[in-house]
């Protein structure tokens, strides 16, 4: 069997067209693109306007159950559904996010699809693309220097340099970096103090990328940035030190979004990357306007499970974008069924009806949660080679029962071929009425939206809050952010903080480590269990595997 990468270079090296092409399908010209190369392209500030300006297509959200070892394939589920959209002859763009270097190296492997179903060139994309990443990763550490650089120099706004929100970032899974201590090495090397790295795609920076819906929106959310707090607990913002022009300037690229193609010759935006664990999890909002200013059918996909980035879309994307979704689709399959129904990853191949209706609990939960928001759902199980036609029925039967129709989808094995059933079911979808309904009043205090959160997605009973979480909020309160939107950061792998607690658990409690107001992007970042902003590398990771030999040519990128 060919791996994903084999089959997107076979592609990239016969039948992938010039971006320019790819843009004039979608009515763009070539004066509305800036080349990167031949096959990647971003759209000028020009092009983006006028696109803003259009009227907008319908919006379809792919989400997921909670991923599991045995994997979902929401990105091939979405890349294979336009293209059977385009097939059946709806004009359909994609918007998906961009890789981060962490996963890619690590253990998931890259956000470009898989199989018949993917974006090219996969290579570029997964790796450092068009630089957006490292123009945040820059721009972040940019605003660092500048804070440490305003201490040493005589802090005239008295910062206190324990109370210090701003970390730095890196795009790489490195455990290393969480806490550090910076500023060794005497008067002129800085003010020792404790500090710690994110990853790029869990920083603020990246939530705002993703969020701003110009330079100027993006300017002013970046004067908006609490990056410390003063001896007298005063929270001191990026206008405060007067770099909101320079922070901006270095991102006035990466807010471009960025165009390429799946293997089928669908326009695809791919840009933005927030992980969904710790972050908002959605590609950016300028991304999906473009997809649904250029097709009548636009979608895009919201990281890990339904209970994170699904929930992050409809109530902290949808409103920035100011669309909701016409339909919602939700990614599961048999195997992750069957895993979270008990069985080991080694037997996911054997035909187990039993266990795959007790683990049917977990799909059953996120149909629910999503159809609170009152969008019609529609499952598609990504169809793997091991599935019986016994498991199929029974999944489709159960889904029935919830009034849900659930397609077979074989993006995967025939591309837009094994897709077209999905593209079908969608498009009777959208026919359908979508009276979006938001989970929470944004005016509520931040403990009841904690709570709507935990009780109507999670299915949990309690929230309790650390001593420190509690300080937060009193924090929150003062200065008035009550407001803001709530951003969980959770593990992905469970409705609990717990990963190891599958399928639906009832009657838990959620428990609050911290709240950090991010003032920039809008929202309040909940940290859960023992959820963490910078990954580890695993035993073995993906890198173990990757070359490029004389010629350039990249192999064992998944
Ligand atoms: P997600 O978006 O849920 O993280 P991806 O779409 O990125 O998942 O897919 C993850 C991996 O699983 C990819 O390497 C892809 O080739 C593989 N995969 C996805 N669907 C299938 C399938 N139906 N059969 C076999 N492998 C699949």
């Amino acid at each position: 069997m060919k791996r994903d990468i084999e089959i997107a270079q076979a592609v990239e090296a016969t039948t992938m067209k010039p971006i320019n092409e790819i843009g004039a399908k979608i009515g763009l010209q070539a004066n509305d693109l800036e080349n990167y190369g031949q096959y990647k392209a971003k759209l000028t500030y020009n092009a983006i306007k006028q696109v803003k300006d259009k009227p907008q297509g319908k919006l379809v959200l792919v989400t997921s159950i909670n991923p599991t070892p045995a994997g979902e394939g929401k990105s091939t589920i979405s890349i294979g559904l336009a293209d059977a959209l385009n097939k059946i002859g709806q004009k359909t763009v994609i918007a998906l996010r961009e890789p981060s270097l962490g996963p890619v190296m690590g253990m998931k492997g890259g956000a470009t699809g898989g199989g018949q179903a993917q974006v090219i060139p996969m290579e570029d994309i997964n790796l450092h693309f068009t630089g957006d990443m490292h123009a945040l990763t820059t721009a972040n550490d940019t605003l660092a220097a500048l804070i440490d650089n305003h201490i040493q120099q005589g802090n005239e706004l008295n910062i206190d340099p324990r109370r210090i929100q701003w970390k730095r970032a890196l795009d790489i899974n490195d455990r290393a970096l969480r806490q550090i201590v910076i500023g060794l090495g005497g008067p002129t090397s800085g003010t020792p103090r404790q500090d710690g790295f994110d990853i790029t795609v869990a920083s603020e920076l990246m939530a705002i990328l993703c969020l701003a819906e110009d330079i100027s929106d993006l300017k002013q959310r970046i004067a908006n940035i609490t990056v410390a707090y003063t001896y007298d607990r005063q929270p001191v913002t990026v206008a405060d030190l007067k770099v909101q022009g320079a922070i901006t300037m270095l991102l006035k690229d990466a807010l471009k979004p960025n165009l390429v193609q799946t293997l089928e010759q669908t326009p695809a935006f791919i840009h933005g990357g927030p992980f969904a664990n710790i972050a908002h999890g959605c590609n950016s909002i300028l991304a999906t306007k473009m997809a649904l200013g250029l097709g009548d059918i636009a979608v895009t996909e919201a990281g890990f499970g339904a209970d994170l980035g699904g929930e992050k879309f409809m109530d902290i994307a949808a409103p920035a974008i100011g669309h909701t979704p016409d339909a919602t689709i939700i990614v599961a399959t048999v195997r992750a069924l069957k895993y979270n129904g008990g069985v080991p990853v080694a037997e996911l191949t054997n035909e187990n009806l039993t266990a795959l209706k007790k683990g049917f609990a977990n799909l059953r939960r996120h149909i629910k949660n999503m159809q609170q928001y009152h969008v019609p759902v529609v499952v598609a199980i990504n169809a793997f080679s091991a599935d019986t036609a016994a498991e199929i029925k029974l999944l489709q039967d159960l889904c029935a029962e919830l009034g849900v129709q659930a397609i077979n989808t074989e993006v995967w094995a025939k591309g837009s071929a094994g897709g077209i059933d999905l593209a079908k079911a969608v498009t009777e979808a959208l026919k359908q009425p979508a009276e979006f309904t938001p989970l929470y009043d944004r005016q509520d205090s931040v403990e009841n939206k904690i709570n709507a959160i935990v009780q109507k997605i999670y299915g949990g009973k309690h929230v309790e809050f650390s001593n420190k979480a509690l300080q937060n909020l009193k924090l929150i309160n003062k200065n008035q952010w009550q407001d803001l939107a709530i951003c969980m950061a959770k593990t992905q792998y469970s409705f609990t903080d717990d990963q190891h607690v599958l399928g639906a658990p009832e009657d838990f409690t959620i428990h609050v480590r911290e709240i950090i107001p991010k003032t920039g992007s809008g929202f309040l970042v909940v940290l859960t269990g023992s959820v963490l902003t910078m990954p580890g590398l695993p035993k073995k990771p993906a890198a173990l595997n990757m070359d490029v030999d004389e010629n350039g040519v990249i192999s064992g990128l998944f």
